[in-house]
């Protein structure tokens, strides 16, 4: 089947860098003199038939932009088969045969199952800022959440410095800790605590006291969302308090703002070669993969695989950070 015309959609969580990558597909179908329509708020927009036409000039000047022109949505009528007739009907009225989804191993499971049921050419770009995606070392957003993240750290560390105080800050990741470990290490955080090595309480205790022993008197412990140690950040502060009373601790939970934000160069280029690498693998045929960087290079895993798969903390990491808080 000769590909004739494409639809880009972004779905699940926003991130910086899904403008950058609708600018490449919208580009690389605009170079290879083929169709491309924009699909408004995801899989909901799919089947409500929220469409535009694109070509390259709708996509000046949002290389730089956070969020997505394109709109996100979580969509339940997707979830259900009657949903997804509706979609595939819109999609081939307005004559479009390939779909390129920029998103979350949720949404690479609803083109999974589309793909399944209507034979219909799928390519996913993983756009998330928790970088929990399996098949590529960085997934869309997440370098710019880091530098985003490290930059509110470092403020904080003025605070926290100036006041000897001890701050837990809660950083996102959902159930994967590579932003805490990364950002824990730029910036220069005493613990950082992951899902992937539950430390305990007991052990957070001993490295703060050690900490204090060797003179430090303000400390930063990274702590990722979805830690396993069993408390929230809120929780860890009420535990630290109650066996040393004589710590100032303080909490603060950045939340949201690390979704936006302009991307970062590193994001924008990856963005740009992942939405080149989406349509050109459409256009070669090729369907139900997901488009990835491994080892600088671009590469295609089974959308099966991504979303099975779970992507793994360097535990080198774990070792420069307990070496770093010495
Ligand atoms: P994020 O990583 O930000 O959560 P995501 O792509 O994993 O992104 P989800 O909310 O899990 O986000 O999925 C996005 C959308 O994909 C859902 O709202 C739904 O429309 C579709 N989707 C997810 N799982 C399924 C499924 N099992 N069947 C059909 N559609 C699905």
């Amino acid at each position: 089947m000769s590909v004739k015309k494409i639809a880009v959609l972004t779905s699940g969580g926003d991130a910086p860098g899904m403008n950058a990558a609708i600018r490449a597909v919208v580009r690389t179908c605009a170079y290879h003199n083929i169709g491309v329509v924009g699909v408004y708020r995801g899989y909901q927009g799919m089947i409500e038939g929220d469409f535009k036409e694109m070509n390259a000039r709708s996509v000046r000047d949002i290389i730089n932009r956070g969020g997505t022109i394109l709109k996100s949505a979580r969509s339940k009528d997707f979830r259900t088969p009657e949903g997804r007739k509706v979609a595939y009907e819109n999609l081939k009225a307005a004559g479009v045969d390939s779909l390129v989804v920029i998103g979350g191993d949720g949404s690479f499971t609803g083109a999974l199952l589309f793909n399944q049921e209507y034979g219909f050419p799928v390519i996913g770009i993983p756009g998330t800022i928790d970088n929990d995606i399996y098949g590529t070392d960085f997934t869309l957003g997440y370098d710019t959440a880091l530098n985003t993240v490290i930059e509110a750290i470092d403020k904080i560390r003025d605070t926290a410095s100036s006041h000897n105080r001890l701050f837990f800050i809660e950083v996102m990741g959902r159930d994967a800790g590579h932003i805490a470990l990364n950002s824990g290490i730029g910036a220069g955080a005493e613990e950082i605590l992951i899902p992937e090595e539950n430390i305990g309480l007991k052990k957070l205790l001993s490295s703060l006291e050690k900490s204090r022993s060797t003179g430090k008197t303000s400390s930063l412990v990274v702590v990722a969302e979805g830690d396993k140690i069993g408390k929230n950040v809120f929780e860890l502060k009420e535990y630290v308090e109650q066996h040393h009373p004589d710590y100032d601790v303080r909490v603060s939970v950045l939340g949201h703002m690390q979704r936006g934000g302009s991307p970062s160069c590193f994001d924008r280029v990856l963005a740009s070669r992942m939405g080149v690498k989406a349509v050109e693998s459409l256009l070669e045929g090729k369907s139900n993969y997901m488009v990835g960087i491994r080892s600088t290079k671009m590469e295609l895993t089974p959308l099966e695989k991504a979303i099975k798969g779970s992507s793994k903390i360097n535990t080198e990491l774990l070792r420069v950070a307990e070496i770093m808080a010495t």
